[in-house]
């Protein structure tokens, strides 16, 4: 692996995209949310089994551009395993790192998603790599769907934890 941030970021999203982890669907999800980003097109799912308050399943499939599945792809690997109240911690630095309101060296719990934090530089590409986190935000609220242009849109409004 390259120490050069850019580098590092184009080898993790080229890495996830010809192996995304978790990619497929889930039998019998207790939580699923779908979400959209007219913008480029992104469209994905996000299905997730709690067992208690463990996220002990989850996957996402869909139709995606190359940083929105590796977000996906290594937010699912991220969040396996968490508590619900982690995975919503995880949620909340990486929306505000992507959104450019964290430096990622205040991110306590980001660990190898610091790879982008440079996408706040790139406007066009913030929903893209956002748009995994706001959908599993959706299927933890129990909203069945969840759109980077609609009210919640969270480049204009702060994720809810209802
Ligand atoms: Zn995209």
């Amino acid at each position: 692996m390259s120490t050069d941030p850019k580098a590092l970021y184009q080898e993790v999203i080229l890495d996830h995209n010809r192996k995304p982890r978790n990619y497929g669907e889930l039998d019998h999800p207790s939580h699923h949310a779908e979400g959209v980003n007219p913008l480029c097109g992104d469209h994905i799912h996000v299905a997730l089994d709690l067992a208690g308050d463990t996220i002990n399943r989850i996957a996402f499939h869909g139709e995606s551009c190359a940083i929105c599945k590796a977000s996906a792809s290594m937010m699912t690997a991220a969040v396996k395993g968490k508590s619900q109240e982690e995975a919503k911690t995880l949620i909340h630095e990486f929306v505000d790192m992507a959104t450019g309101r964290l430096d990622v060296k205040n991110g306590t719990h980001i660990g190898r998603l610091a790879v982008f934090s440079g996408i706040s530089e790139l406007p066009m590409r913030v929903k893209c790599a956002i748009l995994p986190w706001h959908t599993l935000q959706a299927a933890f609220n129990a909203v069945s769907s969840t759109s980077t242009e609609a009210e919640a849109d969270p480049m204009h409004t702060p994720l809810g934890d209802a």
